[in-house]
Parts: structure tokens; sequence; C-alpha cells
């Protein structure tokens, strides 16, 4: 490469006493490993490995500066000197390969998830069950020196800066404004006391640490909620930072509890920059921008236009440490791109499962997940061209197997090819062409079109097989009617085989029945414009907290019903941070859902249904698509198949009952690195 593919994103960012290499942040993810036993070890090599990635500066979770700030009862604090040793693991290996790494200390106020929990106000959040404690103006104060001594400690374990995590509806934000704090003291009340406490954070953090130490200051740019704060707050507070030596300040869009998507799949690329951009012109400090920005094209374009002078990336790294690296060297094709579904980041996290990714399940695996070279090369044939086959015959290719790989389609990706057609998972192209060159770079034979059955395998010699073949939907024939030509397969339909119907029943409500419904209510894909209307938000920001009242989505442009038999809201096993969004969606673009139904018939006049009320329906529609659940796609008799060699099923052929691409690509990875 001649020149710098991005001069924008890897141009150094002088911040007087430090330079940072490059324009790229890694926002804080909190990983779940910052509470588990060893868990510094590992964050350690995480770190380490998206440091030797290039990332200009990282930041770590959210650390709690004492133990009424905890998200969530024990949840990692840093309160004392017992803890430094520990995370100086992590900056003595961030620094060993060259990178800068933030703490960020995060009060959860009434977001804590335990008793102890406190706020400005005794105001209950409508996402936790505990009622906060008013702090007292003691209880202030302490909290606001021990944010210092959290800094001071963080100075001392090595740390180049702080992160005060003043968004996201967390402690400092309940502060800010009115929705939150209804104090009547000198915390309280107008706009110059509800940002004391922030800004005398800042001040004490400043002390506490001198002058070259980085302290960036995550603002909430807007909030989302009710009565949140007006633009011309916002501004006051960032020029008042900015005054008590804040070095950065990083955009945070949206308190927790507001109710529009702000980093799932469906928010477009780049959707909340325009906030960055405005914030930037009251400013003179170097603002950040972050969600929703995952490739490098896009984030020079947002350094080019001057929206903003970093760009902030948390889960894109989860995705592939190298990002940075890749960028820097024009290797675009070869990022694992973050496809923003949440499933094994945030999903895992809100359950109390450690986080990883779905499309790397390396990420906070790095110490035990490795695909080191092997001793003893093996010709490996692999069965199936889906996410599963796919991640196993890069990686086992990368160790220095032969891998050869057949799929019956003319193109790789199964399921992956699928879901990409449903407006608002465009990302899954993302996946796809990231496969199709990482085949390429590693060598992998490709066998496309190749359907092969048990003779073909028995005249084919290789080491080992893997069978990846996935799955199958699962038909429903014992339904009277169901062999109509009206009733049609999910693959069929999305795939365009067969042309959506006007009036249309689903059957089965799972992830896939809500893909569809999806695909069927759209008249039009996502676009910016149309995101942020649809959902609300005030891009005029007349209103405190950047929401307009009640527009209305585009309606459906087909009368849809999603059923299921069994009592209770349809989606429950959609993601936790992403469900909602899916089911508000649908509902507001006019899909009807039905539960607790038995199905009678189809005949001319429609679907029949019975109620568990026992009353009877007639849904009169011209199509009735089938997703209730898949079969393995290949009912081999696998245990006569001692004579082909080693034999290993993965993903839906292991096991089809719940079809999870985190659990296919999982189990793919970990076979890649065993075989
Ligand atoms: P699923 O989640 O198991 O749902 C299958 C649906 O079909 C259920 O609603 C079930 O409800 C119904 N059903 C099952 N057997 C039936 C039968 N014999 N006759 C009629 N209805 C029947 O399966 P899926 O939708 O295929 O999803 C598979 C996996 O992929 C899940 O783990 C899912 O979470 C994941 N996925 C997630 C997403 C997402 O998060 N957006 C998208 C796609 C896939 P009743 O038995 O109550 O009728
Ligand atoms: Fe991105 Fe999904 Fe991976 Fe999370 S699990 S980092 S959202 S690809």
């Amino acid at each position: 490469m001649d020149s710098e593919p991005y001069p924008h994103l890897f141009k150094p960012l002088d911040l007087g006493f430090t330079q940072l290499k490059n324009r790229i942040l890694m926002g804080s993810m909190h990983t779940g490993l910052e509470e588990s036993r060893d868990g510094y070890e590992s964050l350690a090599a995480y770190f380490a490995e998206r440091a030797a990635g290039q990332v200009g500066l990282m930041v770590t979770g959210g650390i709690a500066p004492n133990w009424s700030g905890w998200v969530s009862p024990f949840s990692a604090r840093l309160a004392s000197k017992g803890p430094v040793r520990r995370h100086r693991q992590i900056t003595n290996a961030v620094h060993a390969e060259g990178g800068k790494i933030c703490l960020q200390i995060l009060h959860a106020g009434r977001y804590g998830y335990h008793p102890l929990c406190v706020a400005p106000s005794a105001i209950k959040s409508p996402i936790s069950p505990f009622k906060p404690w008013a702090l007292t103006r003691t209880g202030i104060r302490r909290t606001i020196a021990d944010f210092a001594r959290t800094a001071a400690l963080a100075r001392e374990a090595g740390y180049d800066g702080v992160e005060v995590m003043g968004s996201e509806g967390y402690l400092i934000n309940q502060f800010l404004v009115n929705h939150t704090n209804k104090r009547r003291d000198s915390w309280g009340g107008t706009y110059e006391n509800r940002m004391r406490f922030p800004l005398e954070i800042v001040r004490a953090v400043r002390k506490a640490v001198g002058h070259d130490f980085i302290i960036i200051f995550r603002l909430s740019l807007i909030d989302l909620i009710p009565d949140g704060s007006s633009w011309e707050e916002i501004v006051l507070l960032a020029q008042q930072l900015e005054k008590e030596g804040v070095n950065l300040i990083n955009s945070g869009i949206g308190w927790h509890e507001a109710r529009v998507p702000t980093i799932a799949t469906q928010v477009p690329r780049g959707t909340f920059t325009w906030l960055t951009a405005r914030l930037r012109q009251e400013v003179s400090l170097p603002v950040i921008a972050t969600n929703r920005i995952n490739m490098p094209n896009q984030a020079e374009e947002i350094l080019e236009q001057g929206a903003a002078d970093m760009v902030s990336m948390a889960r894109p790294f989860l995705a592939d440490p190298e990002w940075a690296r890749k960028a820097m060297e024009g290797r675009n094709r070869e990022i694992n791109t973050c496809i923003a579904c949440n499933q094994a980041c945030l999903d895992h996290v809100f359950s109390g499962k450690t986080a990883s990714c779905l499309v790397n399940p390396r990420a906070c695996n790095e110490t035990t997940l490795r695909f080191t070279p092997t001793a003893l090369p093996r010709k490996i044939g692999v069965i199936g061209a889906g996410p599963a086959g796919l991640t196993f015959a890069i990686h086992a290719a990368e160790r220095g197997h032969e891998v050869h790989l057949f799929e019956k389609e003319t193109e790789i990706g199964g399921q992956f090819r699928l879901a990409a057609r449903i407006p608002g998972k465009e990302e899954f192209r993302e996946t796809l062409r990231y496969f199709e060159e990482m085949l390429r770079l590693r060598g992998v034979n490709m066998h496309l079109g190749t359907a092969l059955d048990e003779e073909k395998i028995w005249n084919l010699s290789m080491d080992e097989w893997v069978f990846a073949a996935g799955v199958k939907p699962r038909e429903v024939s014992d339904i009277a009617g169901f062999d109509d030509s009206r009733v049609v397969s999910y693959p069929d339909l999305l795939s365009g085989k067969v042309p959506p119907g006007d009036k249309v029943a689903i059957i089965g409500s799972g992830g896939v029945g809500f893909d569809v419904a999806t695909f069927l209510a759209h008249s039009q894909g996502y676009d910016t414009n149309s995101f942020l209307s649809s959902w609300g938000v005030d891009t005029s920001f007349k209103n405190a907290g950047g929401l307009l009242p009640g527009k209305e989505f585009v309606r459906s442009p087909r009368t849809i019903y999603m059923l299921q038999r069994k009592q209770g809201k349809a989606g429950k096993s959609l993601g936790k941070t992403t469900g909602w969004i899916h089911r508000t969606e649908l509902q507001r673009r006019g899909v009807v859902f039905l539960s607790g139904i038995t199905y009678e018939r189809l005949d001319e006049q429609g679907l029949h249904l019975s109620h568990a009320d026992g009353h009877k329906e007639c849904l009169a529609v011209d199509q009735v698509v089938i997703c209730a659940g898949q079969e393995p796609a290949w009912t081999f008799p696998f245990e006569s198949m001692s004579q082909l060699g080693t034999v290993h099923r993965i993903g839906g052929v292991r096991d089809a009952r719940e079809l999870d691409a985190q659990k296919a690509i999982h189990e793919a990875a970990q076979l890649a690195a065993a075989i």
C-alpha cells in the first residue's frame, strides 16, 4: 500500500502531555471477567491483543468507586490499594504492546441492581426492582471523594487516564435532570445546582491525578427520556467540563431505560453522529463519536466531515481485535465485522454470564481458545458452508490442516444468507464477505454446488470428516389443509422462490417467525431519517431529552398474524436486550400477535383457529408461512461410519432443537482448535 488508506483515522492526536497514535478509541464494555476468578489475567490478555491490534486508546469496563455504586452485588470496585496489583496485570500487558488504557469509573446510582443503591432522590427506575436511597449531602461529598480516590488508585495501577461515566442514565446523569433529581438543596433545582455534581467530581479527580493524566468525560448528548437534559444544558456542561480540565468528551446516547434503540442492528450505521458534530462546534476539546460505527470507511468519513475528532467502537473490538491494524494496512475485507446482534456480548452480560462475541468466540476466551499451528496436519472434509462449517474450515486451515469444504448450494452462508435478507439484518452480508475472504486467504479447498451422499462420501478419502450441514425447517403436516400451495416454508419465502402474500399467517413466533414478520412488514429498508422519526427522536432538539411525542411507524403493507400455541408473550426466546425492539416495532407496524391458539384447519375461507377460552376464529389469509423450528438437515447413520475415519458433528446436525448461530460457531471454533 503506497499511502495510508485512512489519513484522518490514523492521524495522531496530541493531548499536550501525551499523544494518541490514532483516532480510534475502544469504548468501554463490561465483560464479566472483572468479577470472575482469574478474570484479570484473562482481561490482561484480552486488552493486550487489542493493543497489539493498534487501537489508539482503550477504556475498561465500568468499575465502581464504592459499594453503593455497584451495578450488581459485588461487581468490580476500586476503592482501596488491594485490587491495584490485579489492575497492574492489565496496564503492564497493554503497555508492553505499545497501547494506552483508561479505567472507567462508573457509579450506577439507581440502576444498581441491589438494595444498597443510591440516587439524588428516592425514585425507582423502570428497569430495576430496587428503590434507591436518596443521598444525603454528606453522602454526595463522600461520593465525589470516592471518584477522586478511584482515579488516584487507577493512576497508581498504571492506567493512562480515567473515563468518568456521565451518561446512559447512571448516577451522574441522574443528578443532571429534573426527571430523577427532585432535590431542594444546592444539588438540585436550577441547572447550575444539578450540574455541580459532575463538575465537582471532575475537579476532585483532576486534583487527585495531576495534569498529565487523561480524563475522558462520557457526556449524554441525548437522554431520550421525558424531561431529560436540553441541548443548551448539555452544551453548558460540556463547556464547564472543558474549563475543569477534561481532555476528551466521549458521546453517550440515550439512557438505559430509554425506549429508543441506540445500538441494535436495526439502528442504521452512524445514526447519532449528528449530535457529536453539533457539540463539536461548541467546545474546543476533542469529541468522540460513538454508536453503530463498525467499518473503517465510515469512521474515516465521520472524521473527514468534521463530525468528530475520534471514533469510539466497543463491540467491533470484540468481533475483531485486529480491526485497527487491518484498516491501517488496507485489509478491510479481512475485518470480522460486528453485526450489532448483542447476542453474545450484552445479552450475556445482562444475564450474568461472561461476554464473548457471536462472530468471534475467542473474545474474552483469549487464554483458552487458541488456533496454534498443528503438529499433525490432516486432510479434513467439511460438509456444509453455513456459519459452523465456515468457522471450522477457516480456523482448521489456519492451523495447517488441508481442508475441503463441500456445499450443495452454489454460495456459502446457509442461514446467514437468509438472515441478510431481513430488513435491519444487512450486517450479515459483512460476515459473509469476511468468510469469503478468509476462505481464500487460508487456502480452503472449495467444492460449491456439490451435494454429497453416502456413496460419494465413501469414495472420498479424508482423515477426518466434519458434518456441519445445518438444519432444515420443521414441516407441519398434521394440520388439515396444510398440503395446500398457500403453505410455504420460510427459506422459500426469504430466498424469493415464492412471492409474499397480502394476508399472511406465520406459524411459530420464535426468532425466525419474528424475522419473517419483519421481512413482510417492511415496505422499505431502514434509513437514518425514517429510523429517527419512527422512534420519535427530536433532531431539532426542541424538547428536553430529545423525544418527540408518538410518531407513527410506516404501517405494514400486508396483514400479518404471528401465531403460537403456547400462552404468553410472543418472542420470549428473543435476545434480552433486543427482544423488546422487535416486539415494539412489529406491533407498531400493525402485526397481530395471537398466543395460546390451536390450529384447526386451512380451507378456502382461510386458517381456522380456536383460542384458549374456546372461541373460534377464521383468519382470511392467502399465505401461511411455517416457522415452526428446525430439524437436522442430515440424518446420516453416523454411528456406522467409523471406517470413514474420525467423524465429528457440529451445529444443527448435532442438535437442531435450538438452532443458534452463536452455539454453532462456538462449537466449530472449539473443534478447530482441538482437531
Ligand atoms: P423456535 O424459537 O424454537 O420457535 C419455533 C416456533 O414454532 C415456536 O413459536 C413454537 O411455538 C412453534 N412450533 C414448534 N413446533 C411446532 C409445530 N409442530 N407446529 C406448529 N408450531 C410449532 O425456532 P426458530 O424460530 O426457528 O428459532 C431457532 C433459534 O434461532 C432460536 O434459538 C432463536 O432464538 C434463534 N433466532 C433468533 C433470532 C433473533 O433473535 N432475532 C432470529 C432468528 C433465529 P408453539 O409450540 O408455542 O406453537
Ligand atoms: Fe457485535 Fe454481536 Fe459480537 Fe456483540 S455478539 S460484539 S453485537 S457481533
